[in-house]
């Protein structure tokens, strides 16, 4: 069902057409060609986006957090009051340690822009400003107030989004957040549980093993545990099964040629919406009892290592997710797929503060943290236009403005 009226879907058409690809692909060259790891973003990134925002003619106004970073935000109001619309997306980048490519070359071959945050999130960021940029040189109308907001530290460097959100600057109440989804209109996010697993062993000298306890061993014995347990392994019909990684393991005992008392596995579980993160714990408690009760030389315990975070999720019938799905159909002829974010994202702190959230950005999560991060370039075009379309179908004006 169309919910977009004629007069709408013309104003859409009409800004869309201001958006031009080579200054969007220029932009996130830039932004990518700027390191900001997480945690170290420095002030060259938001001095370059406040900078081309207000050469756009838009106010853009940098939030200092320390003496070595800060998030950023903008505004354009529209001409009666109404819904309040923020563009979201991270300005850090995972560490470029180890990249087999320049991790800010920027380097572009026509279709793709490579380089650390290429995917994860530039491109989306500059998207996004691209999208603030048509709808205020188009002079559209719309009712409410559309926000963009960029902070840093999302990739484990201290994660000030909260400097944005009430009581700070930014007042919304829906959001799109610009996370790789391929173009995928997503109504959530997974949960996570960050954890390591960690066993303890009896050492003997290794001609004597058998009189020891190996930790590693029992590790190796534990991990399966973890990916058996019932509630990481029931399919959900949007997300499939709960994603478990074993992502680190370390052992061994003080002397060589011995057998090791020690042994470290790092786990990152992430959670379904159907699955919390009580359920998780208590499996694994469980879990890890039965086999202490089996083995009773098995000494080992979990503990978190980062805030344990429940997945959330919107009604996908939500009328924002339908003027969405509706909005970008109006820009790319056919309607995006509708699906679950794999991993975490904004849409948390978010949606968790009763702000509806939809993500919705280019590229895909498989390029993202990875040694050769790419972005397909048509993509972050189209995502620019679907900002726009969504953006003027969640806020449509109720009435033309007044003759100037
Ligand atoms: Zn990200």
């Amino acid at each position: 069902m169309r919910r977009l009226d004629p007069l709408t879907r013309d104003r859409v058409a009409k800004a869309v057409r201001l958006i031009d690809p080579d200054d969007v692909i220029r932009l996130a060259r830039r932004l990518v060609q700027i390191p900001s790891i997480s945690g170290h973003e420095g002030h060259a990134i938001v001095a370059l986006m406040a900078e081309w925002l207000r050469a756009a003619g838009i106010d853009a106004v940098v939030q200092d957090l320390d003496p070595d970073r800060a998030n950023i935000y903008a505004r354009i109001a529209g001409n009666e009051p109404g819904p309040k619309l923020l563009l979201n997306g991270h300005l850090d980048t995972v560490p470029a340690d180890g990249m087999s490519i320049d991790p800010f070359a920027g380097a572009f071959d026509g279709h793709r822009l490579s380089g650390r945050g290429a995917v994860d999130m530039k491109s989306a960021l500059a998207a996004q400003m691209a999208a603030l940029k048509a709808i205020r040189q188009s002079g559209v109308p719309f009712d409410g107030e559309l926000w963009f907001g960029s902070e840093v530290g999302e990739e484990g460097g201290g994660w000030r989004l909260d400097a944005l959100l009430p009581p700070g600057p930014i007042d919304c109440d829906l959001a799109v957040v610009g996370e790789p989804t391929e173009l995928q209109l997503c109504f959530g996010c997974r949960g996570g549980l960050h954890f390591v697993l960690e066993t303890t062993g009896v050492t003997t000298h290794s001609g004597m093993a058998e009189r020891g306890v190996n930790a590693i061993l029992a590790a190796a014995r534990c991990i399966p545990i973890i990916y058996e347990l019932p509630c990481l392994n029931e399919r959900d019909p949007v997300w499939g099964r709960c994603a478990v990684n074993v992502q680190d393991i370390r052992g061994g005992g003080l002397v060589d040629r011995s057998v090791p008392d020690h042994c470290v596995a790092t786990f990152d579980v992430r959670l379904n919406p159907g699955t919390s993160v009580e359920r998780a714990r208590i499996e694994l408690d469980a879990a890890l009892e039965n086999a202490r009760a089996a083995d009773p030389t098995l000494r080992v315990a979990w503990r978190l290592i980062a805030p344990a975070k429940d997945a959330v999720s919107i009604d996908p019938s939500h009328p924002f997710v339908l003027d969405a799905l509706d909005a970008i159909e109006c820009v790319t002829a056919s309607p995006p797929r509708l699906g679950g974010f794999p991993g975490g994202c904004s849409a948390i702190e978010l949606i968790r503060r009763g702000v509806p959230t939809v993500i919705y950005g280019p590229g895909s999560v498989a390029q993202a943290h990875s040694s050769n991060e790419w972005v397909d370039t048509d993509q972050v075009i189209t995502a620019a236009a679907g900002y726009v379309a969504i953006a003027l179908a969640s806020m449509r004006a109720r009435r033309e403005p007044p003759e100037p």
